[in-house]
Parts: C-alpha cells; structure tokens; sequence
C-alpha cells in the first residue's frame, strides 16, 4: 500500500505516519527528515535546501522530486510506504504520476491553523534520528531526551513563530491545491486532528480501512 499524509506542518502528520508504519510494516519517508539529514552532512543539495527550510519556504521541485525518486527505489519500500510531506506541490504529484507510483490513499489530517501555532512551540525533535515529541503532547521519558536513540531533543529553527506562520502560508498556497487533486481521483480522506494524539490515530487507522 502506498500512502500520502497530508496536512499543514505541525498537524500531526510525522506522529500518525509512526502509527501506521506499526500497523501495517511499511517504511515512513520524510523529505523533510532527508533534508535535514543533508543539511547536517553538508551536502550539496543540504546547501542549496537549507536557505528555503529555514525561511519557511519550500525546497525545488526539482531536488526534492530527485531525492524521492532514489528513495523510493531502496528494498525497504518495495511493498509500500507511507509519505510524510511528499507530495507538496502540483507538480511534485504530477512527478509521482510520471514515475509510474500508484497512489491507494491519502489521508489528509486537519488541524486550524491557530492550533499549529499553539503547538509548534512545543515541538522537539531529535536531529540524530528524526524522531519527533511535544512538550505536552507527547513527552519524551525524559526531559530533552530522544526515546528512540538517546540523543539530545532540539527546536527546529523553522517550529519558530515567525517561521511557522510563513510555512502556513506556503502550506495553503502550495500544498492545499494537492486537496482538489486526489478529491478528483477519489482517493482522500479527511481526518480531524484531535486533542489526543491517540484519538487522532484511531481515525486515521479507521481512514486506512475504509
Ligand atoms: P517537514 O519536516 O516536512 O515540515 O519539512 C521541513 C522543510 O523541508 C519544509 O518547510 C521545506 O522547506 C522542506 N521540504 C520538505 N519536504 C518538502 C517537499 N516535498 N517539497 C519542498 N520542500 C520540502
């Protein structure tokens, strides 16, 4: 099964992503993770990215679409895999399309606006692994801590105020059309984000079997 997670940034998609991973044995790709990973090794397309990640803005199509389109051809993703930020404009789609992936679901997870804003501020994430938590939300055992490797938790320069309220333009600009797009293919479905992450992942696992 191939899935595509959409929704602005801060809704939820990383943490539902990790749900289903579990549930159904597939590999989450996030090519916000990649970025960033590039980004800390200093490679070339970590370079170009890092300018538009931390404005907020999105990376080039043409990067993004490159970096996807190896990853996708790793064995781990032959029977599936769920896509966390990708597609996130028409065009990237349409790239989809045009490699020949066939798309079964996309779930688009709904949180307002005013709501992201609340909870990027508690957001944290573990540069090492990718992991990410929430003050509030969904706290690491301990303070700081990543779960999953034991590193230190950080904010990402772009969960600042001022910067998320830029990417919640981008994301309604940009990516909002990717709505209209699968709606006319049939293939989405909308989620409400909810108070409790674990609310929010028996509805999008609902979505899943539906
Ligand atoms: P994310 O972790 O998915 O919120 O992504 C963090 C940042 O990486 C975004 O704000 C963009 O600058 C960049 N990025 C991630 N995925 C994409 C994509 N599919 N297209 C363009 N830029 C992306």
């Amino acid at each position: 099964m191939n899935l595509i997670l959409l929704g602005a940034p801060g809704a939820g998609k990383g943490t539902q992503a990790e749900v289903i991973c579990k549930e159904l044995g597939i590999p989450t790709i996030s090519t916000g993770n990649m970025l960033r990973a590039a980004v800390k090794a200093g490679t070339e397309y970590g370079l170009k990215a890092k300018a538009a990640m931390d404005a907020g803005d999105l990376v080039s199509d043409d990067i993004v679409i490159g970096i996807l389109k190896d990853r996708i051809k790793e064995p781990d993703a032959q029977n599936g895999f769920i896509l966390d930020g990708f597609p996130r404009t028409v065009p990237q789609a349409e790239a989809l399309d045009a490699m020949g992936v066939t798309i079964d679901k996309v779930i688009e997870i709904y949180v307002p606006d005013e709501k992201i804003q609340q909870r990027m501020s508690g957001r944290r994430v573990c540069l090492d692994c990718g992991a990410t938590f929430h003050t509030d939300f969904k706290p690491p055992k301990q303070e700081g801590i990543c779960d999953a490797c034991g590193k230190e938790l950080v904010i990402r320069k772009d969960d600042e105020p001022e910067t998320v309220k830029s990417r919640l333009k981008t994301y309604h600009e940009q990516t909002a059309p990717l709505k209209d797009y699968y709606k006319a293919q049939g293939k989405l479905t909308t989620v409400v984000g909810q108070e409790e992450v674990a609310d929010t992942s028996k509805l999008t696992l609902e979505a899943l079997k539906a």
